[in-house]
């Protein structure tokens, strides 16, 4: 029986509750007093945040957790997902790649499909707002297509184009440009060439109260990992990761055989999920099977990574890798930080935000120098946990959701100050 497609259009994500006052005992009372007293203009202000996929990646991870505490903090606040065909998010995913860098050819049909599906779903948003946060050059064009009306109109980049193919950048530059305002992670994204309204700087951000981040009891861990076929008590190295290229899960398990010899017992992890928005996900995880070569103490899990598995592994791990090539932030980062752990990792993107070298972690440019500084972790285990518990006080100032919700309160209120 043929099966018919729905029509494209936008969907609200449902969400469950947080408040602000449970983040009391994490960041202390101080903070959440400042949160309140920046988001009293914007009492009752409705904010929507579009991305283009509820589940996988670190839009989605940052979205679950600020929008519900947008909430608590007294603004209306909603999260929209649009939809798309396979065909688009396999376009969408080649834009994202060669804004990173990476060649690539945009077909007269590849444009118009990524025009349509975006069209399908503007015509679908009905826009009450007052602030629309539109995340990523998935829906980038909505602005654009959705004509004039009522709000402001912000884009949010999560990714680092400081290497943009110049012909793609150009491309997104025609939609970014009709937006009132724009959001990079760190100041050296932001192309130059880029005219716009305002532009602010905020970093991701994790929630100390998900699961994925709360604090779990050793059983519970040891019985999590055991269940991957994974010896808890054994020494573990773990990459948290989407498989793909710029994640460089080939080059994780060449630095797991570099170190192996010099630690009995090792194992690696590799844990990754299928994003709905990365078709490649797939062919770069049968790639990283095939490079495992079938060695029992290579572990390439698929889609087993739920919040509780991701906590467990993260906690347990002797040593976090996060080995990417190009990383807009890099929120595994964040979150083995967040747990005390040394973290060993790509010197790119805004990982050097979170890191600084030596002191709470190690930045790394290659498999040899990633070796290095594992061995050096399992070779002075007092000095690198002092560096885990430096790089936990870190986070806890800069880049925990608390600190995340201040930073677009403090935005909506430079954008629309007489509110
Ligand atoms: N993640 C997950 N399960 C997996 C792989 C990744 O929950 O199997 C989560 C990971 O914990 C993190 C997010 O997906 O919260 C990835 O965000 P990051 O900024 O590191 O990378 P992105 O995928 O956005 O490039």
């Amino acid at each position: 029986m043929a099966t018919e497609s729905p029509p494209l259009g936008m969907r609200r994500v449902p969400l469950a509750p947080r408040t602000l006052e449970a983040y009391v005992p994490i960041v202390g009372e101080d903070v959440i007093a400042d949160i309140q007293s920046a988001a009293r203009p914007l009492q009752g202000a409705r904010v929507a945040h579009i991305s283009a996929t509820e589940r996988g990646g670190g839009v989605a991870e940052i979205l679950q957790s600020l929008v519900p505490l947008m909430r608590s903090a007294g603004l209306d606040a909603e999260w929209h997902i649009i939809s798309g065909t396979d065909a688009f998010f396999t376009i969408t995913k080649g834009i994202h790649n060669a804004l990173q860098g990476m060649p690539l050819v945009l077909s007269p049909e590849m444009q118009s499909t990524y025009l349509a599906v975006n069209r399908a779903n503007a015509s679908s948003f009905t826009n009450d707002f007052d602030f629309i946060v539109v995340h990523d050059p998935q829906p980038a064009p909505l602005r654009p297509m959705h004509g004039v009306g009522r709000g402001i109109w912000i884009w949010q980049s999560h990714i680092d184009l400081t290497m943009s193919d110049p012909a793609y950048w150009a491309f997104m530059r025609s939609f970014i440009e009709a937006y009132d305002a724009a959001i990079f992670t760190m100041a050296a994204f932001v192309p130059w060439d880029l005219s716009i309204g305002t532009v602010a700087i905020i970093p991701p951000a994790i929630d100390p109260l998900s699961q994925k981040n709360v604090p779990i009891p050793d059983e519970q861990v040891n019985r999590a990992i055991g269940a991957q076929g994974v010896d808890p008590f054994r020494p573990l190295l773990v990459q948290v990761s989407r498989y793909d290229h710029w994640k460089d899960p080939l080059g994780v398990i060449d630095v797991f055989r570099a170190v192996r010899p010099a630690v009995p017992g090792l194992q690696l992890v590799l844990l990754g999920a299928l994003a709905l928005d990365d078709p490649e996900g797939l062919h770069y995880y049968q790639r990283t099977l095939a490079h495992a070569e079938g060695d029992p103490d290579i572990h390439v899990l698929m889609n087993v990574g739920g919040d509780l598995e991701v906590n467990a592994f993260q906690r347990r791990a002797s040593a976090i890798l996060q080995k990417s090539l190009r990383e807009g932030f890099g929120l595994t980062v964040t979150e083995g930080l967040w747990k005390a752990r040394p973290v060993v990792a790509g010197n790119v993107g805004g990982i050097p935000l979170q890191i600084d070298d030596g002191v709470t972690g190690y930045l790394v440019g290659s498999v040899e120098q990633a070796a290095h500084r594992i061995l050096a972790v399992f070779g002075d285990p007092a000095a690198a946990a002092e560096m885990g518990r430096r790089g936990r006080e870190v986070v806890r100032h800069k880049f925990l959701s608390t600190a995340n919700l201040r930073n677009y309160l403090q935005f909506f209120a430079q954008l629309r100050p007489t509110h």
